[in-house]
Parts: structure tokens; sequence; C-alpha cells
């Protein structure tokens, strides 16, 4: 199933390390995840870890405040019954867990560029592969997975087209015109809505969509700093701006879009 990412000849199990013809090997880490992020490939020392944010998205998470979305797209995948499913951008794993409790018998796979985020998900997670990698450079063989689940991630077509089965699915999470509207108006005095409008993506039909909105009503100041910390603009925030914010305890709108998309058949004759 995983590719070299040096010279993209499969890896074979053994021992501790996957190995390939060419004896690139790479260690299994003690918590289970496998890193096959080449050094030449990091753009930084650390890339896609800011610990803040890390920490500050699994309290979030993990506090159950977007359970509502977790469980869409385990009905989703439920629905479509794959025998394998990859999370592309699995951070710490809060969704990739749920999708191998939906899915007791599938195999499932996450994969992210942070480190720090794939230990955290794999030491809770034995019973799912974990690696470190780039989205843009996957080390997985052709045409392995039924299904990709992408939220919020950043992705490339023709990856996604050369990991999906014929005929396999896109599942895709995006920002609804209405998500997090009140930080929105707190943070710019014009707030531009995020579209609406269907992503085309290169090679895949869109099959379906749903829009799955609802209100998060905070009790305690610390989760909402725990939900500003982890969205992108809470840098134009100062702290005190944060904590006068968080402590107005507002109600804040949560907006997603779950699309699925078809990667294009075999064709036949
Ligand atoms: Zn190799």
């Amino acid at each position: 199933m995983y590719l070299c990412p040096l010279c993209q000849n499969p890896l074979t199990l053994a021992e501790k390390q996957y190995q390939c013809v060419n004896r690139h090997s790479f260690d299994i880490a003690r918590e289970g995840y496998v890193n096959l992020l080449p050094v030449q490939q990091k753009n930084s020392k650390d890339p896609g870890d800011n610990k803040d944010m890390m920490l500050a998205r699994r309290a979030f998470l993990h506090a159950g405040w977007y359970a509502p979305l977790a469980q869409a797209v385990c009905n989703t995948l439920s629905t479509l019954a794959p025998e394998n499913v990859l999370d592309l951008g699995c951070g710490e794993g809060y969704y990739t867990a749920q999708f191998k409790q939906a899915l007791p018998t599938a195999a499932v796979y996450g994969v992210d560029i942070s480190k720090a985020a794939v230990k955290f998900a794999a030491k809770a997670n034995s019973n799912i592969q974990f690696s470190v990698a780039s989205a843009y450079q996957l080390p997985f063989a052709e045409h392995c997975f039924d299904i990709i689940v992408r939220i919020y991630a950043p992705s490339k077509p023709q990856e996604l087209q050369r990991l999906l089965k014929p005929g396999g699915y896109l599942l895709t999470v995006t920002p609804g015109p209405q998500h997090l509207l009140q930080i929105k108006q707190a943070v710019y005095d014009n707030v531009r809505l995020h579209s609406d409008d269907v992503e085309a993506i290169a090679g895949f039909s869109h099959r379906s969509r749903q829009r799955l909105q609802f209100q998060l009503n905070f009790n305690q100041p610390a989760d909402v700093l725990a939900l500003v910390q982890m969205v992108p603009l809470a840098w134009k925030f100062s702290a005190e701006q944060k904590q006068q914010f968080a402590a107005t305890l507002p109600q804040i709108d949560v907006d997603f879009l779950l699309d699925v998309y078809q990667h294009a058949p075999l064709k036949t004759g």
C-alpha cells in the first residue's frame, strides 16, 4: 500500500521498518506511525506544526463541538460502505477515529504533514494506519483507495485521481457562507462570506451536497478561545481582543458543506 517517497517503489514491512527494493528504509515510530516525508519535501523544520493551534484544535474537537460534522461524514461513509478510506490531512485523528468506529471492518488510513499531530493520532488509535507525508506527494500505490475524505485539507487533483480506484469517491468538507460569521464580524469591518459554489475538481464529477448548519452556544470563555485559536484568521486578533471576544460568550454559527465527488469510472468496451 505504501510507496517509497524517494523512488516510488512499493514498501514492504520488515521488523519495525518499511523498506523498498533500493534499501530506502523508514522506521515505524514507537507510537505506530511511519514518517514518509523526505527531508527535501519539508519547506520548514516542522511543517504544519503550529503546536498552539494543534492543542487548541484538539481540545475543541475532543470537547465535541463539531460532533455533528463527524456524525454527518460517518453517515455518508457508512452509506458508501468502502473497504478502505484515506483521511487526507487527518491532523490529530479526531475524525479518523470516528471513521474507524463507523466502518469497523474497513482499513482506515490517516495522513498529515504535521508529525506532532500524527504522533498524537497514532498513539490514541492503534487500529488505524497513520503516516506523515505531503498531500502533494502521497506515498500510496495507484488506485488503492475506495474513498478519500478531505476535511479542509489542501490537495492536488492529480494525486486524488492517482490514489482512488476507478469509480471511487472523494468526500470534501469546506466552510459554508455563514461559517464562524460572528468571529469574522469581530475581526473585519466588511465581512466577505465564503462562496457556496461547488468546486470543480479535475477528473471528478460532483454527485451530492449536504449543508450542515448549527450554532455553538458557549458556557465558558475557554471554549470560545479554543475555537478562535484554531481558525486561521485568529492572528488578526490581539491576545486582549481574543479575551474580550471570548468573555462575551458569543453564539457562533457553524456552516459546513459536505460534497461527494466520484472519480471517473473505468471506460468499458
Ligand atoms: Zn526507495
